[in-house]
């Protein structure tokens, strides 16, 4: 390449020495014909004899094989048809600034650089399998003509074979009549690069511009695309370069770029390091969304992410499985009882506080969470709808509400707690549905599509589940979160002491200031009474009436004073009562009587 730049400076001509078999051509007049590996040793015995050589020696270095045969390989010029993209950089340019990226960075950086530095396509393939390129060359003038539908070649082709077959073998077969000298005009023989296949594919999804063309008009560009980092020369780049052509449009309105994966310790992974992971072993095990959903989950996609096969397992153990746990248990009840959601209808207000709470806490995850996925931040969204799962709906919501489903007789709290899980249920398996396809449907299928015959066929062709603000109660949530709060500060308390939950207490007192103690935890109160094991739950303004105030003698105030009595003063301070501290901290002094005799600090 460094020759070929100092060539084109120096207007010097391309030399070609060796011919398409590796032969050396007749300028080499002393070994022409001769294979060039075999002419190594003999240019060298020509060099030495002629006093030419300065060292001979043996380098190691990188070398390209055959991926097939592994026989070594020859770089070697080839004449190649090009797509002149240097002709409308600008466009390329411009069009990219167009573009959302995800990572931001990679608009200017990686991708904008890589458009900078932007050489002519070469579109052209030496290969047999491919799409035939549509250039026809006369056989006599080298005129060429580009022709553009199957229409143009039957009006122009000669021979046309009818059905017409537009691969290869069967297109070579056809033959056009020269324009300027009449000569018989034949396609190149080259195929075309299959990345402009690639970068096709918004227009040759629809067969456009030939037929959908208000369907092609309607979704281009496209609102999203997504692939590895390592396509920033190959789809990304093909895309554009097609469409800035076209449309002087970007074929894409956003891109999330992913990163690699590594293993666990952030090392790339590679076979001579046996740290591979291999993906059908993972996916055999724990399926196709337990690994997307640890993907996803563990950190921001476009981040490169360290891979532990642990954190695949752990995911499908507490996020998939919770959520089959969730569903498993409204079944349960509900085949038992014959719940149809169908047939019943209970206004919000009409239940109890924690369904309030649980539908409010899903209308506010799924309100943030819609947010995030319109900002393309999957992570953090699918993040939300996993903290729901686990802390709200499944350890606190379906724990605390199971005796609410035990027992035969129908109730309107059972009616609630029926309709509340059901509705959180379907609502959660839709939201999540983007990222654990296979495992949304199944649920689905089970808790929609055999219930109601008038729903979507599948989760897939059913909305995003909007977060409903008319649903959302910030006062309750904050009240509940409260609860659980002192709660889990009582229950920390108790372990603290060494007492177990099964073993009931008199009382729990809670500080909260005072105007909002009664109506912070109205309703909840059983809640807390029940989880912490406890009878009573006591309301304090302040920590007051909860303090013992103790006195601790200081010696090295003391021994000056008293001298050999020091012990006896000690002692006495370390048995004064509350009060007598208090009155000790208020006047700053105090009457003792040691050993029958008054004294005072
Ligand atoms: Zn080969
Ligand atoms: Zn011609």
């Amino acid at each position: 390449a460094d020759d070929y730049e100092l060539s084109k400076i120096y207007d010097l001509p391309v030399v070609q020495s060796v011919d398409e078999r590796g032969r050396l051509t007749e300028e080499v007049t002393p070994w022409r014909g001769m294979f060039v590996k075999e002419a190594d040793p003999l240019i060298l015995e020509d060099l030495t004899k002629r006093g030419l050589l300065f060292k001979s020696e043996t380098y190691r270095h990188t070398y390209p094989f055959c991926w097939r045969c592994e026989s070594p390989l020859i770089y070697y010029a080839r004449k190649s048809w090009f797509i002149r993209t240097t002709g409308y950089k600008d466009r390329l340019l411009a069009n990219n600034r167009k573009i959302n990226w995800y990572p931001p960075e990679l608009k200017e950086g990686r991708f904008g650089e890589w458009l900078e530095g932007n050489v002519d396509w070469a579109l052209s393939r030496e290969r047999y399998w491919g799409t035939p390129l549509n250039i026809w060359v006369c056989d006599n003038c080298r005129a060429e003509t580009s022709i553009e539908s199957i229409a143009e070649l039957k009006e122009k082709g000669e021979a046309v074979p009818d059905p017409l077959d537009l691969h290869r073998p069967f297109v070579d077969e056809v033959t056009l009549r020269c324009d300027k000298c009449s000569g018989a005009m034949r396609r190149t023989p080259e195929v075309i690069d299959a990345w402009f296949d690639s970068g096709a594919m918004p227009y040759a999804q629809y067969h456009y511009p030939f037929e959908y063309k208000e369907e092609f008009k309607n979704r281009f560009p496209a609102d999203f695309i997504s692939e590895g980092i390592d396509q920033t020369r190959g789809w990304f780049y093909s895309l554009l370069a097609i469409s800035a052509f076209l449309f002087d449009q970007p074929a894409y309105k956003n891109v999330i770029v992913h990163e690699l994966i590594q293993d666990k310790e952030g090392v790339k992974m590679s076979k001579s390091k046996k740290n591979v992971v291999d993906p059908r072993e993972i996916l055999s095990r724990h399926g196709a969304d337990a690994t997307r959903w640890y993907v996803v989950t563990t950190s921001q996609v476009w981040l490169p992410t360290r891979f532990d096969p642990e954190g695949v397992t752990e995911v499908a153990r507490r996020f998939l499985g919770t959520l089959k746990n969730s569903y498993s248990f409204f079944a349960l009840y509900a085949n038992i009882d014959k719940f149809d959601p169908g047939e019943h209808q209970l206004d919000l207000d009409q239940r109890p506080p924690l369904d309030r709470w649980l539908v409010s806490r899903l209308n506010s995850t799924l309100l943030a969470a819609d947010k995030n996925l319109s900002d393309y931040q999957i992570t953090r969204a699918s993040r939300l709808l996993q903290d729901f799962l686990i802390e709200d709906l499944s350890n606190w919501y379906v724990r605390r509400s199971r005796r609410r489903f035990w027992g035969a007789e129908e109730s309107p709290d059972k009616l609630s707690a029926y309709l509340t899980l059901y509705e959180v249920l379907v609502a959660f398996v839709r939201a999540v549905a983007p990222v654990v396809p296979f495992v949304a449907e199944e649920l689905y299928q089970e808790l929609v599509a055999k219930q109601d015959p008038q729903a979507a066929e599948s989760v897939h062709l059913s909305d995003y589940p909007p977060g409903r603000e008319e649903l959302i109660d910030k006062k309750l949530e904050w009240r509940m979160s409260t609860a659980r709060k002192i709660i889990s500060l009582g229950l920390a308390a108790r372990k603290s002491a060494q007492l177990k939950v099964r073993q009931p207490l008199k009382k729990i007192s809670v500080i909260l200031p005072e105007d909002e103690a009664p109506q912070l935890l109205d309703g909840l109160l059983d809640l807390l009474t029940e989880e912490i094991n406890v009878k009573e739950v006591e309301f304090l303004k302040d920590a007051s009436s909860l303090k013992r105030l103790v006195a601790k003698p200081i010696f090295q105030n003391l021994g000056p004073r008293f001298g050999k009595k020091v012990n006896a003063v000690a002692e006495v301070i370390r048995e004064l009562s509350a009060e007598k501290v208090e009155a000790l901290r208020a006047s700053g002094s105090l009457k003792l009587f040691v050993e029958g005799q008054e004294e005072s600090i």
